[in-house]
């Protein structure tokens, strides 16, 4: 059982469509070690038994249709999923049960996979750790010696459960970073899409024009079959773009030969760790070796990005976030009147850091304060942007560690918002500028924590992207070091 667990995505759908394994013996699998890996709290919300009863359907009646062929997956609880629980792992969701499926989700089931349950996040998506959920943080299945560290964030609950063989690949969301920098902590493969090449509808909203779901999964492989499967033109979602879907699995090769590689200069960041400067040098020789061309390039408005993230972000969210009030969704606290309900409503279901990005995002979108912080905010991300589309008239690709730091130990930075916002600086920028991304493991530092490699390609050149990470992943050869300690 334990050895199906560990089959990458591709190699789990072979068997199954080949009849080598059942779908109930591959769900199975994963059932069991949910269910003796409660202690790393990856999920909200379990469906475990509809998965099995799924599974002996498809098995009884034969059909295994559809390119996911009856792979049990498991996806962060920010998509809307029908009639299963979605929280956002917030209590103002709690007891929230959606009506409709997410765009991305139905994408999954229509191609046969099988959902396993609801991954744990941080509230509403926000944070770096998954430290701010309203059902606990989620255990790394790395540990340091005996310290117990934070999975990453916001996708923490998908990072460990990939990492941790309970689920056979997952969907995050990155708004600045949420599904590369937990990949990164976890040894995992984490991309982000360009903006619009997955729709965002039944997502939780964070941040609208930054919010995108992609793939969480533990091989290069994985995550060009997962981005088939998700992509794609929506109807429902007026940002979602109607360019042609890649085949992105079917067009996967290692021959890089000739592709310009960009090194930025700005992402060499004060006190970064040895161990991440030697990675991503190292990254540089491999692509070298590969036949890839390096460049150095220069990425100027970089220093910028975090600040202007963290306006536009709250900015939206405080927006977004407008709707939850008592009446529509979830929790409600009851009040003397309607504006106390809203009010207590309002404090008692957000977190701390919830009500801190509504404040700030109030704050700089007020009247008087709009054009100072906003609106300036709003400019330099053209600017951050205009910076990625000059480089890409010289390079294909641009390499940078995807980190500054590898996993931390839990609560470690719980008390200072400015270190946690630090952990996005590599990943933001890629957000601002709406780009595809991809961060794979590298290797491990010298604690024995894996640290991961970030390739950021030209808006809707996912292809391009995951390529440069197939090379690069082979000349790694990176191998799990996860031991299962916490079962
Ligand atoms: N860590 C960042 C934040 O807290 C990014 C989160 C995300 O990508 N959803 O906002």
């Amino acid at each position: 059982m334990t050895t199906i667990a560990k089959y990458t995505l591709v190699k789990l759908i072979n068997k199954i469509k080949s009849k080598e394994i059942s779908a109930v013996e591959a769900t199975n699998a994963y059932v069991e070690r949910i269910q003796k890996s409660k202690n790393l709290n990856a999920f909200v919300t379990l469906t475990l038994e509809s998965a099995l009863e799924q599974a002996k359907k498809a098995d009884e009646s034969n059909k295994k249709d559809g390119i996911l062929s009856c792979a049990p997956i498991a996806v962060k609880d920010l998509f809307c999923t029908k009639n299963v629980q979605t929280t956002a792992s917030s209590k103002i969701l709690k007891n929230f049960i959606p009506t409709y499926e997410s765009t991305v989700t139905s994408k999954l089931w229509n191609e046969g996979a099988i959902l396993l349950g609801k991954l744990n996040c941080d509230e509403f998506a926000m944070g770096s750790s998954n430290e701010t959920s309203a059902y606990g943080n989620v255990i790394n299945p790395y540990k340091n010696n005996n310290d117990t560290l934070v999975p990453g964030g916001s996708s923490g609950g998908c990072s460990s459960a990939v990492a941790a063989n309970l689920t056979s690949a997952t969907v995050g969301t990155d708004t600045g970073g949420s599904i590369r920098q937990p990949a990164a902590f976890t040894g995992i493969v984490g991309l982000k899409p360009t903006y619009g090449r997955c729709s965002r509808w039944g997502i939780v909203a964070f941040a609208s024009s930054l919010d995108q779901a992609g793939p969480m999964t533990k091989d290069v492989a994985d995550s060009a079959l997962m981005l088939d499967v998700i992509s794609g033109h929506d109807e429902k979602d007026s940002t979602s773009s109607n360019i042609k879907k890649g085949d992105f699995l079917k067009n996967l090769k290692k021959n890089i030969r000739g592709l310009k590689v960009g090194i930025p200069k700005e992402y060499i960041v004060d006190n970064m760790p040895k161990a991440i400067q030697s990675l991503w040098d190292k990254g540089i020789a491999w692509m070298k070796d590969s036949g890839a061309i390096i460049k150095n390039i220069s990425l100027p408005h970089t220093k910028y990005a975090l600040p202007t993230y963290y306006i536009i972000a709250p900015a939206e969210a405080s927006s977004n976030l407008a709707r939850y009030d008592g009446v529509k969704y979830g929790f409600r606290a009851p009040g003397k009147d309607l504006i106390e309900m809203y009010e207590n409503t309002r404090a008692q279901g957000f977190g701390n850091e919830v009500k801190r990005r509504i404040m700030i995002g109030t704050y700089v979108l007020s009247s008087g304060y709009y054009d100072a912080y906003y609106l300036k905010a709003q400019q330099v991300r053209r600017l951050i942007k205009n910076d990625f589309d000059n480089v890409f008239n010289e390079v294909d690709t641009i390499l940078t560690p995807t980190a500054p730091s590898s996993a931390f130990k839990i609560g470690d930075k719980r008390e200072d918002p400015i270190a946690m916002y630090l952990n996005d600086v590599f990943t933001v920028p890629v957000n601002l500028a709406g780009l595809p991304a991809i961060s794979l493991p590298g290797g491990l530092d010298e604690t024995g924590l894996p640290l991961g490699l970030q390739l950021i390609g030209k808006p809707f050149d996912e292809q391009t992207v995951l390529n440069a990470a197939y090379a690069l992943e082979e000349k790694i050869g990176f191998q799990s070091q996860v031991k299962d300690w916490w079962m």
